[in-house]
């Protein structure tokens, strides 16, 4: 099957100033379905001269754009949420097809997409400044925020469409132009998305894309350029640090939404069942490729037996398959690299002693060998010197660990250098306010899965990133501040 999405109907894919466009080169590449490993579709492959025009679009339609009202800017992002939204469902099946996650999944992430579009919407009317006291009485000060200007961003396969809102929505409500370089493995959700932006009638130049399976080639314009002024990076931190040394050279502003080593921790007054089906529920979400998936599972020794039973029992209820097949909560894995981590992992712990409580295989059954299947699996017995306990998974791998004390189960969650997303399950209020206190992350949720929102802000700390998105802390993210002193004759 191939899906007539890509791009305009001749198959161009790149989307710079205002115009689809094949790539200069004339290349295109290849797009699967990682549950079957079918190809669907093709994507022009941009190369660096495309990611020059592409800068010379967006550094162009600036001025235009960043001096419309913030009621025109607010207007245009109202249009592509209402031509998204009515589009849901088409965005989600094709989402199913190249990520592989559960259409219900799918469904979810279009509508968290979306209300990123209509939040920064409304939020582009409140970009306020401010007057400050000033120290000499002929004196006035006022403070402008202002766009920062060009933006280069790069976003990542596992949410390939929400992580694209989520940066498109606040840089153009703050007045910035941007050129888009999603994942190699999922630029039919990018360009179904700049369909609409399209459609919304943003004006040329303003949004742009470049689709590409040359990521290096065309990220080297774009970091180095000195017209754009802005990177936001969605992916790895390996691959973040990188960029953000480059974009240094330049002096552009950053923001890095890396990986993470999320630590769940059940306290021994906590509802342990509750505490299980969420750590069943958040772990296994997008088949554990997520950010903020679970890690480490941490559960006080007197309450593990309990924990182990309601989470192994819900693991062996969930089924793994096509994600258009209804009951399937387990999608494929996105390569065979992640695949042959999860080998990795599982083999190192078992090796030094942790026991594979269920999972802990490829599955091929059913056709499931056709795609990149790894079961569910639950470790027990987990230690500090398996890989498994300090390497972010990244896949449906749940180690689970023991402990004794509370400053023991902070000091173990804080020994990581990830800092993005944890969890604390406990009944306790001053522990939940200790606890949440002292966690080094970005982002904790107390009896709660699910800490996230357009309008909250989502980020991490140490190597996990800088930067937030969401909320008014990402639209900030796209606002320079302008002190402007007057002196009254
Ligand atoms: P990745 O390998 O770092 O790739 C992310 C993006 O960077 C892709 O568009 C990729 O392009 C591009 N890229 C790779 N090498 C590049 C280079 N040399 N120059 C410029 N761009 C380059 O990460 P991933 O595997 O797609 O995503 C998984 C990671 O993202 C995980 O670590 C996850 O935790 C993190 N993540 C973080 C958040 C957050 O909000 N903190 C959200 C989602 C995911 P290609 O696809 O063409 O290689």
């Amino acid at each position: 099957m191939t899906l007539g999405g890509a791009g305009s109907a001749d198959g161009q894919t790149l989307y710079i100033d205002g115009k689809w466009a094949a790539a200069s080169s004339g290349g295109v590449f290849e797009v699967t379905d990682p549950a079957t490993g079918d190809v669907i579709g093709q994507a022009s492959d941009a190369s660096a001269s495309d990611a020059e025009q592409a800068i010379g679009a967006a550094a162009a339609a600036f001025g235009g754009w960043s001096r419309r009202t913030a009621y025109e800017r607010s207007e245009a992002l109202y249009r592509a949420h209402a031509i998204m939204t009515a589009r849901a469902d088409e965005l989600a099946r094709l989402m199913t097809h190249e990520q592989g996650k559960p259409l219900r999944a799918a469904r979810n992430e279009v509508n968290y997409g979306a209300d990123f579009l209509i939040w920064y919407a409304e939020e582009a009317k409140r970009v306020y400044g401010a007057t400050i006291p000033a120290p000499r009485a002929d004196q006035r000060f006022t403070v402008l925020r202002q766009p920062v200007g060009v933006v280069a961003a790069i976003t990542p396969w596992n949410y390939p469409i929400s992580m694209i809102t989520r940066k498109v929505g606040p840089a153009v409500a703050a007045g910035c132009t941007i050129i888009l370089k999603p994942a190699e493995q999922t630029p039919l959700c990018a360009i179904e998305m700049f369909k609409i932006f399209d459609e919304a009638g943003f004006p040329p130049g303003v949004v742009n894309l470049l689709t590409t399976d040359h990521p290096a080639e065309v990220a080297d314009p774009l970091l180095d350029s000195p017209l754009v002024r802005k990177l936001t990076f969605t992916g790895s931190t390996e691959i973040g640090m990188m960029l953000a040394a480059r974009a240094a050279a330049t002096m552009k502003r950053v923001s890095m939404e890396l990986g993470g080593h999320a630590p769940f921790i059940v306290l021994e007054d906590a509802d342990v069942a509750r505490a299980a089906k969420g750590a069943a529920l958040v772990k296994f979400l997008n088949t554990g490729q997520a950010c903020i998936s679970p890690n480490r599972i941490y559960v006080h020794r007197s309450r593990i037996e309990q924990f182990l039973d309601v989470l192994v029992g819900r693991v062996n209820g969930m089924k793994a398959g096509s994600g258009f097949t209804s009951g399937i909560s387990i999608g494929p894995l996105i390569d065979d690299q992640a695949m042959a981590k999860m080998e990795r992992q599982v083999s190192d712990a078992t090796s030094k002693g942790a026991a594979v409580l269920t999972g802990g295989r490829r599955l091929t059954e059913n056709d499931l060998g056709r795609g990149r299947f790894y079961a569910p699996t639950v470790l027990g017995d987990v230690t500090s010197d398996m890989q498994v306990y300090s390497e972010e998974t990244f896949g449906p791998i749940a180690p689970v660990i023991a402990f004794d004390s509370e400053e023991e189960v902070l000091t173990a969650a804080n020994s990581t250098t990830y800092g993005l997303a944890s969890y604390l399950y406990t009944n306790d209020i001053a522990k939940a306010t200790r606890i949440s206190e002292d966690l080094k992350f970005g982002i904790i949720g107390i009896n709660d899965i699910n800490p996230t929102a357009a309008a909250a802000p989502f980020g991490g700390t140490k190597y996990s990133g800088l930067g937030r998105e969401g909320g008014v802390q990402g639209l900030d993210e796209y606002l320079d501040t302008k002190l402007i002193g007057l002196s009254l004759p």
